[in-house]
């Protein structure tokens, strides 16, 4: 049987309920608001009230005394303005507080997000999500749900006030409701479908823009210009079209109820007249009803538009809502060693590691013991499977097969942030975050001066964070665009001294050093790696040669393992690379997206 759509009501309900726990604390602030709704709607139908009297004993001498007049229109005005003030600021209030709540959590999840979501979602479309769509969300249903609640309490107000005039004229009135509903149904349905492409194609917009942004030096060399004008143009146009839609559908509402509005006013006025020759109605009575029923096609008006914003609304907190979750968190275990571990061990016991977007394993049944302090160097074609195997020990990748262990325990067993604290990476693509040199050394840690001063001093820095105005309270800019790529490596591996950490992973440390400094940079790692256990994934044979062990990889499976002569006297895929290349083993692999330390 094929599943039934939910009905509009139903969708409504649903995400109402999934939005509650992100505005919970907020009960006091609604009873407010909503005592101030119901009294600012109370006063509406006593507009048409103050008819009547006036009508019919205004214009005749003494009747009515006239500094009532204006001490009644200021009350109620000053009643219903206040009332409205105090709705207006309530509901900003808890909707404020339930978009921080959200932002918060959202920010959190993307913290704590099993490394998968950043291979599934582009940055953009992230960036969308928590930054854009929750205020654009909030918003939306905070001015929504405003009209909502004033507008039906105004209305039933009003009927309640036109039932107790007149109840037959009121039933015409009333009448006309379901139709106004059945068109909100229909095109409210349509707003969602064509919210939800929006969203699509708006991300995909803010990808391609995204790309353009990054890549501008690859795109201007290529003269890609035409290819990535037409990927945008394609997708703004696609974007035009769906605003021009949206905006058929939500401006259609307001006119096809007010028709129907236009029916029942119509209706009404003939058959008050032709009443008011039989019966001995009054003329302020007449005009009462009249200006009541006139008085019910704003809020009905409001009403009838709340269904675009709702549905907008609701459609892209849903997409908040989702990420918070259905997002797997990275879940740990409980190990965490009494102190600090001084010194770890590694073991690859039996390891395979399968990418889900990918048919073949990275890594086939490995088997590898690292001791405590040993240095091992990783050679090996590019995706060979080095630098996948590097990041299965922080778990930014998980080993679909075996078990791996550092200091004897699994590392799900380990407490994540825990076992991350053992570990400093220094990759190939080094992030720089915004804030100062010395932030940027201590990342994570509150800086401590003289340690960063020294870790800057070994990693060969000391020059050049001199000479910078503020030296190390210099702030790096977006993402280190002043750094030089050897400069940020150095930065990098400043960072890993500073968090002097038992384990160490080196990513081509001293490629995009020159001569002079790769050098200076070479002696700054030995000393760092000295009784460290570290691995270097090396992409240059200068690198390795000092390693106790270098194994071989060749399609995710050690090839080789030994020290440089044996590997060299056995005169297999070592020596044959060597023979090769007198320097390069190989290529940077373009997936190598080793996590920056
Ligand atoms: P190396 O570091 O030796 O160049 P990698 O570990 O980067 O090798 O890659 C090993 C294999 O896994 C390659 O076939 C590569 O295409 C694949 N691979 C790496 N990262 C991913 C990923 N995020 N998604 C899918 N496949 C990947």
């Amino acid at each position: 049987m094929p599943r039934q759509e939910p009905s509009s009501l139903q969708r409504l309900v649903a995400q109402i309920r999934r939005l509650a726990p992100y505005s919970s604390g907020n009960r006091l602030y609604f009873c407010l608001m909503a005592l101030s709704i119901l009294v600012a709607s109370m006063t509406e139908p006593l507009i048409p009230a103050l008819m009547k009297p006036l009508l019919d004993q205004g214009f005749q001498a003494g009747a009515l005394k006239l500094w009532i007049i204006p001490v009644a229109l200021l009350g109620l005005f000053g009643v219903r303005g206040a009332a409205s003030f105090c709705a207006q600021y309530l509901l900003a209030l808890m909707s404020n507080r339930t978009m921080h709540r959200l932002r918060t959590q959202l920010f959190l999840r993307l913290q704590n997000a099993h490394p998968s979501l950043y291979s599934s979602s582009t940055s953009s479309s992230l960036i969308n999500t928590v930054v854009y769509e929750v205020q654009i969300g909030t918003n939306l249903l905070v001015n929504a749900l405003l009209s909502l609640i004033k507008d039906s309490l105004t209305l039933l107000a009003l009927v309640a006030y036109l039932l107790f005039l007149n109840w037959q004229l009121t039933l015409i009135v009333v009448a006309v409701f379901p139709f106004v509903a059945w068109v909100m149904k229909v095109l409210s349905k349509r707003l969602h479908a064509l919210s939800k492409s929006t969203q699509t194609a708006t991300d995909e917009l803010a990808y391609v823009v995204e790309e353009n942004v990054l890549a501008y030096r690859t795109i201007r060399l290529h003269n890609a210009h035409a290819s990535q004008s037409a990927r945008f143009d394609a997708l703004n146009t696609r974007l035009k079209h769906l605003a021009m839609k949206s905006t058929v559908a939500h401006s259609a509402m307001t006119p096809v109820t007010q028709l129907l509005a236009a029916v029942a006013l119509s209706a009404v006025i003939c058959i008050a007249l032709w009443q008011s020759a039989s019966s001995g109605s009054t003329v302020g009575g007449f005009v009462a009803f009249t200006t009541a029923m006139l008085m019910l096609v704003a809020p009905m008006k409001h009403l009838s538009e709340v269904a675009g914003p709702v549905t907008r609304g609701f459609t892209a907190i849903e997409r908040g809502l989702d990420l918070l979750e259905l997002t797997i968190t990275e879940t740990g275990g409980t190990h965490k060693p009494s102190g600090r571990l001084s010194s770890a061990s590694i073991a690859f016991k039996n390891v395979s590691v399968r990418y889900p977007s990918s048919q073949t394993q990275a890594l086939t049944h490995l088997n590898l013991i690292i001791n405590a302090g040993e240095t091992v160097a990783f050679v090996g074609p590019s995706g060979s499977g080095k630098t996948t195997l590097a990041n299965t020990l922080a778990r930014f990748v998980d080993a679909s097969e075996g078990e791996i262990l550092v200091d004897g325990v699994d590392v799900r067993q380990w407490d994540l942030a825990a076992l991350r604290s053992h570990m400093a990476f220094v990759s190939q693509d080094v992030v720089m975050l915004s804030g100062t040199v010395a932030e940027n050394v201590a990342l994570g840690e509150a800086v401590d001066r003289k340690r960063a001063q020294s870790a800057i001093e070994l990693a060969h820095l000391g020059e050049y964070v001199a000479q910078l105005a503020l030296g190390m309270d210099t702030q790096v800019g977006h993402n280190a665009l002043t750094l030089s790529g050897g400069q940020r490596q150095r930065l990098a591996i400043a960072r890993a001294i500073y968090k002097d950490a038992p384990i160490l992973v080196l990513d081509e440390a001293t490629s995009a050093l020159d001569a002079q400094s790769e050098q200076a940079v070479k002696e700054a790692l030995q000393t760092l790696t000295k009784g460290r256990t570290t691995l270097v994934i090396a992409h240059r044979f200068s690198t390795i040669e000092h390693a106790s062990r270098i194994v071989v990889m060749e399609g995710g499976k050690i090839a080789e393992m030994g020290s440089h002569a044996q590997l060299m006297q056995l005169q297999g895929v070592y020596f044959r690379l060597r023979q090769l290349d007198g320097r390069a083993v190989s290529a940077a692999s373009p997936h190598a997206h080793l996590a920056a330390s």
